[in-house]
């Protein structure tokens, strides 16, 4: 097992009278794959958001190894886009590295440019990108600082299957480097592939977990559906 890289412990979020989140106890560790599976409406995006400090549980703990701080550390894929329609794709790069700090941001941009094949559109606006190509440039602001780990919260919807594959050996590519990765998605194939372990989640809590002897498509599969009939 690597070094724990987070843990986060009896956590919950309560929106007025909806309990988004409840009990939830996970630990992942340095480097490591987790997805995280469920219906809409599950939580996923919830817990997402709070590792990514983006919002803060009601309830419990969420802690990082010791080190540098969560916000450098972390890098956050949503449903809505960061990025800005009217700037290039490299302008997009520059300006988040300048947010997060980050040291020569135009070299950046153009190392993270080639890293997701966008060399080609550097200077054409993000307006004009396909959905497969602002995603692969939102991979790309989210790594701007870095991060050791990355939240994707359903990376693969709206793209065709071309571009999921695409993406899909991109983030086998990243994992590969070293990244941990947390995926929140419905493609249970995907997540076989990204994830040595997973969580379901249904209704705000954890259903199921698989581990990593136990991680294949198979499986997930069944322990999957498994615990949607278990749930009223
Ligand atoms: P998922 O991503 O699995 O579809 P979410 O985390 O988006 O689930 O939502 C979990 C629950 O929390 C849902 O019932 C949703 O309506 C509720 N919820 C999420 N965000 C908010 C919010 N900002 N205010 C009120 N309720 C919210
Ligand atoms: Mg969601």
């Amino acid at each position: 097992m690597s070094a724990r890289l987070l843990s986060l412990q009896a956590v919950d979020k309560r929106y007025a009278s909806v309990t988004a989140l409840s009990g939830i106890e996970l630990e992942l560790g340095a480097g490591q794959g987790l997805a995280i599976l469920g219906p809409n409406g599950a939580g996923k995006s919830t817990l997402l958001r709070i590792m990514a400090g983006l919002a803060h549980p009601t309830g419990g703990k969420v802690q990082f190894a010791e080190g540098a701080p969560q916000r450098s550390r972390v890098g956050y894929l949503g449903h809505a886009t960061l990025l800005y329609p009217e700037l290039t794709a490299r302008e997009n790069l520059v300006f988040a590295g300048r947010l997060y700090g980050v040291e020569d941001p135009g070299a950046r941009a153009d190392q993270l440019l080639a890293d997701e094949g966008l060399s080609g559109v550097a200077n054409r606006r993000a307006r004009g990108f396909s959905r497969g190509m602002a995603q692969r440039l939102s991979i790309a602001r989210a790594r701007v600082h870095a991060p050791e780990l990355l939240l994707l919260d359903e990376p693969f919807t709206g793209l065709d299957e071309p571009s999921a594959q695409r993406l899909s050996l991109r983030l086998e590519g990243l994992a590969h480097e070293g990244h941990a990765l947390v995926l929140a998605t419905h493609e249970i194939d995907r997540a076989a592939r990204l994830a040595q372990t997973a969580l379901v989640l249904v209704e705000g809590m954890v259903k199921r977990r698989v581990n990593a002897e136990e991680m294949s498509e198979p499986f997930l599969r069944t322990a999957y559906a498994e615990a949607l009939e278990a749930s009223p």
